[in-house]
């Protein structure tokens, strides 16, 4: 492996890494707020329990992003092995180190978002 795809692949392994611990953080969260909302039946009409709902739903959607780029940097491991990492699949310009630096599992440029 060359020190670039090397280089790339730590990134990724990185990202990965922060990725999943923020992950558990929102699972424990999901976990309290499943708790808190058993003792509250009539969401409905208690003020507290659609406060509850709500930030169930922001954790869920949250939670959905985090597993979707989980799912978008396995792809951008296989993008290093075949050597297509970096290059924008619409433009097929180099993306940005800059950029991929912010988000390693970018397959777009800026420009071509
Ligand atoms: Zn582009």
């Amino acid at each position: 492996m060359g020190d670039l795809a090397a280089r790339q692949h730590r990134a990724i392994g990185a990202r990965r890494a922060e990725i999943r611990e923020r992950l558990a953080g929102v699972q424990e969260r999901l976990t309290e707020v499943r708790a808190a909302r058993s003792d509250w039946t009539d969401e409905e009409h208690d003020p507290e329990g659609f406060a509850l709902t709500f930030e169930w739903q922001q954790a869920e959607g949250v939670r959905a992003q985090y597993e979707a780029e989980l799912r978008d940097l396995d792809d951008a491991d296989a993008r290093v092995e075949s050597g297509t990492y970096g290059i924008c699949e619409v433009c097929g310009e180099p993306i940005p180190a800059a950029q991929l630096e912010l988000r390693p599992a970018r397959t777009r440029c800026v420009s071509c978002t």
